[in-house]
């Protein structure tokens, strides 16, 4: 049973695997709308576990703990991207689970993502899969410079390297562990963006706009939307590719495809994530349905509508950093809230996490303005409150 039976009522309990930011948001929607929640998630405090009505204390694949939310739950999400297949197979043999095991998966290896990418008829970055030595000796040239990617877990630029010529690469799988990876040539890239679909069980599809990201030392950073510089026809474009990409997967969930907008115009496929997505947090505020709402009305196969933007919005990621003074480990201080709040139309989301980490995300804030220059010049505003470099 993989795809949501009919609709779910409100009063029931909704599971979600993995207890983080996402998890959280997923939860405020479903309790707004009158759902019990239920998170499995190890840490005791994490930021969804918090705030559920149940919280399994256990790791994704402990056969007591899925049990256990199993017992709870009439139907279950995931907000991490790394839950293992397995676990959500088990769940799925259960209870309507959404995203499915099998969609969840592909989304985990970046070489099975890209070639579903070039299946659908969306083009990505040329690559090349390497798993042993003699696929590395035979990588095409023209692939560098390039970026060497581990194919599974890395996330926020974490597990690649940017590699220039040959032997940088062979040092860079060397320092990867030579675990299996992907090799994608450098592009030259304009600006990205990413477009959040849902899709329900019965094969109804509903967007967002698509929103231009900035990302700093591979976390994003900047979220803009609508995307500025973002021809009409090429935003048609990736709003189509993303739809299709999740009716290829038999998606049902809310599904984010994140895309390169390279020099010379074309559109290129990069990665896509089975869940919420952080560049999508501007649709609590500036939209009339958020991903996280349309998230619950996947899972309890709930009418899907298209959701409306009402604002122009910018997103600005919290990060740890924020916390410490000039960065300095041992200067910590707290970020000044109240002259934040004091700016028209900021949003502010705090994820509930106790300690601050540099890179670590801590939470994030929306402004939304009646035109995009007011966003814009808001987002500036708050940045530099709080010391936050403008973009
Ligand atoms: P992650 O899982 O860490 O988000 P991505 O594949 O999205 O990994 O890469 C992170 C960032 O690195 C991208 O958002 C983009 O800025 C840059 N990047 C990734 N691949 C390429 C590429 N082939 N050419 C140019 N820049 C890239
Ligand atoms: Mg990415």
């Amino acid at each position: 049973m993989t795809a949501p039976a009919p609709f779910i009522a409100p009063g029931a309990t909704l599971g979600v695997m993995g207890g983080g930011q996402l998890g959280r948001m997923f939860v405020h929607a479903a309790q707004s709308m009158g759902y019990f929640t239920a998170v499995l998630d190890a840490d005791p405090a994490s930021p969804a576990g918090l705030v559920a009505h149940y919280h399994v204390q256990s790791g994704y694949l402990d056969e007591a703990g899925l049990a256990q939310l199993m017992q709870r739950s009439a139907a279950i999400t995931t907000e991490f991207e790394n839950v293992p297949a397995a676990a959500l197979r088990t769940l799925g043999a259960h209870r309507p689970v959404a995203p499915g095991a099998d969609a969840v998966a592909v989304c985990q290896d970046r070489a099975a993502e890209k070639a579903r990418f070039v299946a659908c008829g969306v083009p990505c970055a040329p690559h090349a899969v390497i798993e042993t030595a003699d696929q590395l000796a035979a990588v095409d040239d023209r692939l560098l410079p390039g970026i060497l990617k581990t194919a599974r877990l890395g996330y926020d630029g974490k597990g690649q390297v940017r590699v220039e010529d040959r032997p940088a690469l062979a040092a860079a799988w060397q320092a990867l562990k030579q675990v299996p990876c992907v090799l994608e040539r450098r592009l030259d890239l304009a600006f990205e963006i990413s477009v959040i679909v849902a899709r329900g069980a019965a094969g109804e599809v509903v967007h967002f706009p698509a929103q231009r990201n900035l990302h700093r030392d591979g976390i994003l950073a900047v979220t803009t939307v609508p995307a500025p510089g973002l021809a009409p026809a090429l935003e048609q474009r990736a709003v189509d590719a993303a739809g299709r990409i999740a009716a290829a997967l038999g998606y049902v969930g809310v599904l984010c495809v994140e895309f390169f907008v390279l020099r010379d115009g074309t559109l290129v496929a990069n990665e896509m994530a089975p869940r919420p997505h952080n560049s999508g947090h501007y649709t609590i505020d500036a939209c009339d349905l958020s991903q996280f709402d349309l998230q619950v009305r996947t899972l309890t196969g709930a009418p899907l509508r298209s959701p409306r933007l009402h604002s122009c919005a910018v997103m600005l990621n919290l990060l740890g950093d924020l916390w410490f003074s000039a960065g300095d480990p041992d200067s910590p201080q707290e970020p000044d809230w109240a002259a934040l709040l004091a700016l028209p139309g900021v949003h502010l989301h705090l994820y509930g996490k106790a300690q601050a980490r540099p890179g670590r995300k801590m939470g994030h804030l929306t402004v939304t303005a009646a035109t995009a220059a007011q966003a814009r010049d808001v987002a500036l505003q708050a940045a530099a409150c709080l010391g936050i470099e403008a973009f």
